[in-house]
């Protein structure tokens, strides 16, 4: 049964929670991002397009009800004290999220950008209704050629 390398485990939960977009250029950014926040290991969901999922404009009604539903899940069972939102995008095409770009394709990056900050906004606005007890906070990170950088939005 303990076979094989070994990695650490600590049974004691995080008191926060992010939200991400599955998007394996961002994930490892993200946590190191966090840690620097002082979580080393917060609870993690990652959905396509990150915090986007939750907006009240998000793609489906069923869509954002399944995400709001996984995260109270979490946040309840957790008893999470602190909700950090994530989306990302980017300086050219290629570094934007791919969900972004599957809802308008042709546009500018600059554009799909602007589009992310209100959809992400809104979806911080959400969820601070949702879980009035939770700390919410949301960042957008920014790639720029080989770097990514997070900014507060919404403060
Ligand atoms: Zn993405």
């Amino acid at each position: 049964m303990t076979e094989g390398k070994r990695y650490g485990f600590s049974p004691l939960h995080s008191s926060t929670i992010a939200v991400i977009c599955g998007d394996g250029r961002l994930a490892a950014t993200a946590l190191a991002f966090l840690a620097e926040q002082g979580e080393p290991k917060p609870d993690l969901l990652a959905l396509p397009g990150g915090a986007l999922a939750l907006a009240r404009s998000a793609e489906t009604f069923q869509d954002r009800l399944y995400a709001l539903k996984r995260l109270r899940t979490l946040i309840e069972a957790h008893r999470s004290q602190r909700l950090v939102l994530m989306a990302h995008t980017g300086d050219t095409d290629e570094a934007q999220c791919a969900l972004a770009r599957l809802m308008h394709p042709g546009d500018t990056p600059q554009a799909t950008g602007e589009w992310v900050v209100k959809r992400l906004t809104e979806a911080m606005q959400d969820a601070k209704a949702e879980f009035p007890g939770v700390d919410v906070q949301a960042y957008l990170a920014l790639a720029e050629g080989d770097g990514v950088s997070f900014v507060p939005v919404g403060v």
